[in-house]
């Protein structure tokens, strides 16, 4: 078991953001201002049919509208273009979310170029990247910016120190990389072919994995003290993996016995809590501040379309 004063509290984090936009939304509802989210989903992935459901659960809690568009896995490239231009011309839609990964036979990057970049509340628009790098930024992507918000609101200071980021992604590592370098950390972005991975992972005060590598970074990857914050999400449903992963967590093992499966990231939480200063845990961790800032990022975009400070 993690020691609880070691833990970084996603789940608690993700619930001041969300009640802090459910208030934005309130008063912007009340200048007959309701922020408007669409989500486009191509094909019938289970996994993204649940993302999708939960932004559209999470989107009503708070007070916002929100729209799904459900295309069939066939959609070529032309018809999703279409629906695109037509949410961007849509006055009443803030903010435009294609869930990923896209079926084969479409582009994503020429989709995700298409979404109107005042609208791109994922912040993966090259406009949204070019400015978040040049230290201006409109709508950032949502999972660095979820973990900036835990790092700050958990008071983890930023200015100067080491910061290692494991994974280069465009979704996660490289604006991971840009906001903590916009905080004065100084940064070292590693990804598959860094030579000696854990040499240079010792170096780290701040640690991010976003490497997708189950359970990758090991004691051997942590100096004593560090924040460790761990973006990855695994499904495990191999019952040696999980006794390998929690030997002794009678709480794990309890879940998996209900559900067949627990969730895991890319850090091997067990054997690096004890050495680590920090550490976020999974579940609980990164995953619930994804959508909050998700959903931050509409309420941002329905007031910078209108012209009003965020
Ligand atoms: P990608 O697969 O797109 O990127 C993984 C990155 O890790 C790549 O840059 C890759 O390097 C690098 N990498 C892979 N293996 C190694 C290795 N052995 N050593 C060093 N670097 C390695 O993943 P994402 O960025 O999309 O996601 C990362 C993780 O975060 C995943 O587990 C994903 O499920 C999770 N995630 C969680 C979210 C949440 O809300 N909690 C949201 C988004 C992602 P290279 O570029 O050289 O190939």
């Amino acid at each position: 078991m993690i020691d609880e004063n070691k833990l970084l509290n996603g789940t608690k984090v993700a619930s001041e953001i969300r009640a802090e936009v459910a208030d934005e939304v309130r008063e912007l509802s009340d200048i007959g201002i309701r922020p408007r989210l669409d989500v486009v989903l191509v094909g019938d992935d289970p996994a993204s049919q649940v993302y999708v459901r939960s932004k559209a659960k999470t989107s009503a809690e708070l007070g916002m509208r929100s729209e799904t568009h459900i295309l069939p896995a066939d959609t070529g490239q032309a018809e999703l273009g279409a629906l695109i231009d037509r949410l961007n011309t849509d006055d009443e839609v803030d903010g435009i979310l294609v869930q990923l990964p896209l079926p084969r036979g479409v582009d994503s990057s020429t989709i995700l170029d298409r979404i109107d970049p005042a609208k791109d509340v994922d912040g993966f628009h090259p406009i949204n990247v070019g400015r978040l790098q040049q230290g201006r930024p409109l709508l950032v992507p949502c999972t660095p910016a979820g973990v900036m918000e835990l790092l700050r609101r958990e008071g983890i200071d930023l200015k100067g120190r080491r910061a290692v980021v494991v994974g280069r992604s465009d979704i996660v590592g490289k604006p991971m990389a840009m906001l903590l370098l916009h905080a004065h950390a100084t940064v070292t972005l590693c990804h598959s072919r860094t030579r000696d991975l854990a040499s240079v992972t010792r170096e780290a005060e701040i640690l991010i994995a976003a490497v997708g590598q189950r359970a990758l970074i090991g004691a051997e990857f942590v100096s004593p003290g560090a924040v460790v914050v761990d973006v990855g999400m695994h499904r495990v449903t191999d019952r040696d993996v999980v006794e390998h992963l929690y030997p002794g967590n009678e709480k794990k093992m309890a879940a998996f016995d209900k559900r067949g499966a627990v969730l895991c990231g890319d850090v091997d939480t067990t054997r690096v809590a004890p050495i680590a200063g920090r550490i976020t845990p999974v579940p609980g961790g990164v995953g619930p501040l994804t959508i909050a800032m998700l959903m931050a990022n509409t309420a941002r975009a329905a007031k910078l379309r209108r012209g009003r400070p965020s």
